[in-house]
């Protein structure tokens, strides 16, 4: 891989580690642009899901059939508002036991959770 490459690459994941709005590549790629005017949609596509595949950036799944980009690869969860779409962070501890649980009665290794609790936010309610 060249340095400018890696130089985009490195741009897209920082981009996306500032946006705390789950954004999908479409809002991704216009915050790139205020970046680097450089950087194509192609470009910004091919890098996330290479970040994907890396484990550095998560992949969001939603019913609006778009997917959205998470740079906070911690563990955490979603919960996803049926009115405003909007993506929020749930860090719960307490879920963490409960797979651990899973784990241990199922000998099962868990290296990714993809878990969207959908509902009314607290906005919309
Ligand atoms: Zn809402
Ligand atoms: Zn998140």
């Amino acid at each position: 891989m060249n340095t400018r490459n890696t130089k985009q690459k490195e741009i897209i994941l920082n981009t996306l580690r500032q946006m705390h709005s789950h954004p999908t590549i479409m809002d991704l790629y216009e915050q790139v642009q205020k970046v680097d005017s450089s950087i194509g949609q192609a470009t910004v596509y091919r890098n996330v899901s290479k970040l994907v595949e890396e484990g550095l950036v998560m992949k969001i799944p939603t019913n609006d059939g778009v997917d959205h980009y998470d740079g906070d690869c911690t563990n955490h969860y979603h919960f996803l508002c049926q009115k405003c779409h909007k993506l929020y962070d749930l860090y719960d501890e307490s879920f963490q036991s409960v797979l651990r649980k899973i784990e241990k009665n199922n000998h099962f290794k868990v290296n990714r959770v993809h878990l969207i609790l959908e509902g009314i936010c607290r906005d919309c309610e």
